[in-house]
Parts: C-alpha cells; sequence; structure tokens
C-alpha cells in the first residue's frame, strides 16, 4: 500500500493518473480536492471496494446543491 504523496501520513486510496509519475492520495487528501473543486477524475483506487468514487460523485452533487 502507498502511502499519500500530500500529507505524508495516511495510506492511499486512489492513484492519480492524470501525472506521471502517477501520485497516491489518501482519501482526505482526495475528498478536500474534491471540495476545493479540482477532483481527480482519472484515478485508480486501491480499495475494494472504491472509496473515493461515491465522494467524486457527493460532492459535484454538493457543489450544485444551494443551502
Ligand atoms: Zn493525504
Amino acid at each position: 500500500m502507498s502511502i499519500c504523496a500530500q500529507c505524508r501520513t495516511a495510506e492511499a486510496a486512489i492513484e492519480d493518473r492524470d501525472v506521471q509519475p502517477p501520485q497516491p492520495w489518501c482519501l482526505a487528501c482526495a475528498t478536500a480536492l474534491v471540495r476545493a473543486g479540482d477532483p481527480v477524475i482519472n484515478y485508480r483506487s486501491f480499495g475494494d471496494p472504491d472509496q473515493y468514487g461515491p465522494v467524486l460523485v457527493g460532492g459535484s452533487t454538493a457543489v450544485l446543491r444551494f443551502r
């Protein structure tokens, strides 16, 4: 299991394939990117089941919802 390239403490949940070499992200850092409006789209999931997919979908929905 890879360690997150951002915080360097958590285990990576996904691997960003848009960069070379592919960069590992933990779920927390990947979620922060979704919230920031810069989600990782082209990724490979380390988890089974994929934990990041629902975050990506939910995060996008949350952005569109005004409350
Ligand atoms: Zn991290």
